[in-house]
């Protein structure tokens, strides 16, 4: 079986793959279901029942050795610039539950990952310009946090307000009407309103089929940029960080009770994401923005003069190789 190349280039959505460490030793002994091949490339074997083994390349690989900071630096920060400048991107974090999500996105305090260092990056790359300027732009940072669960729209910051439309204004911009919005000016600000909202989402998430393994939750930076002389511009730069809900096939495990019918659905969003990637990266003239409520919301963000990146995250151990198998042809189509 043949390497699935690309045909270079700058694509509307990059899609890097990171791999985790095993989690414990006797797990690692039976070997990784996945191995890297150089910078780009990877294949995965099923040793036990398969010796051939099958080969996939992408913009980037990641191997279980590779830092928080590396993905931030290679996959993320470029992003950062465009939304000082009245530009929109989005970092997306896809997978099966437990392959690493989370971690990549949030992290830990000792090692934080993509939302605390592009939280960190926005401040700091605004404080610079503010400086380098002689005052004629003025900045504003603000943060909303919400959850799309079951094609409905959450907001995490004020748990009141729930089922949000998303809505387009006149120069296609997307907005919600009614989500919170959080000015920040410094990190302990950020921390104050992200930590005990993601707290909430990460308590109950433990559990395969839990809620937040089915649901996406996107954290929004907004960076507000006005003129403060004639003619008065005002440029606004939206960054979406996404933590994706888990791409295991949910039919396969074994809910029982109020969770069958839910289970039973194909995550309508994570489907259309790949459907939008897809088109866009292949260059087709439709792209299904409208057919979910996540990539609704990111119309404005994937695709256009908006920069994106998707990373893959997998999980070594054989018990993931067939989420492994359908998470890599998954991102193989969108690539
Ligand atoms: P997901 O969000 O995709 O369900 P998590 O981010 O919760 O997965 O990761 C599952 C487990 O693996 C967690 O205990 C997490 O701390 C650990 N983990 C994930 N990625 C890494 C990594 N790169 N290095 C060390 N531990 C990791
Ligand atoms: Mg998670």
């Amino acid at each position: 079986r043949s390497v699935i190349a690309r045909n270079g280039g700058p694509v509307p959505v990059r899609v890097a793959v990171r791999l985790r460490p095993f989690l414990d030793k006797a797990q690692q002994e039976k070997g990784s279901t996945v191995r890297g091949l150089g910078e780009k490339a990877l294949e995965i074997c099923n040793w036990r029942n398969d010796q051939e083994s099958l080969k996939y390349e992408f913009d980037a690989f990641y191997d279980k050795d590779t830092s928080q900071d590396k993905i931030f630096t290679t996959s993320v920060q470029n992003l950062l610039e465009h939304t000082l400048h009245g530009q929109n991107a989005s970092v997306f974090a896809y997978g099966p539950t437990g392959a690493g999500k989370t971690h990549t996105m949030v992290g830990t305090s000792e090692d934080p990952g993509i939302i605390p260092r592009s939280v960190y990056g926005v401040l700091n790359a605004v404080a610079k310009e503010r400086g380098a300027g002689d005052g004629e732009w003025a900045y504003s940072i603000a943060v909303s946090y919400l959850e799309i669960y079951q094609e409905k729209v959450y907001d995490l910051l004020e748990t009141k307000n729930h089922d949000l439309q998303i809505r387009e204004d006149r120069d296609r911009n997307i907005f919600i009407p009614g989500l919170s919005e959080k000015t920040i000016t410094d990190f302990q600000q950020f921390e104050k309103h992200f930590v005990p909202a993601s707290l909430n989402r990460t308590t109950a998430s433990t559990k395969l089929n839990s809620r937040s393994s089915r649901s996406h939750s996107i954290l929004l930076l907004k960076v507000v940029k006005t003129q403060q002389v004639s003619p008065f511009r005002q440029l606004t730069g939206k960054l979406y960080l996404i933590d994706l809900a888990g791409s295991e096939d949910n039919r396969k495990t074994g809910n029982q009770g109020i969770r069958l019918k839910e289970s039973g659905a194909i995550n309508t969003s994570l489907f259309v994401l790949g459907q939008v990637v897809d088109a866009l990266n292949s260059g087709q003239a439709r792209v299904p923005y409208r057919d979910s409520k996540l990539t609704r919301l990111l119309q404005d963000s994937v695709g256009g003069t908006s920069h994106a990146c998707m990373i893959v995250n997998l999980a070594p151990e054989e018990s993931f190789y067939t989420d492994t198998y359908t998470t890599l042809n998954f991102a193989a189509k969108s690539k």
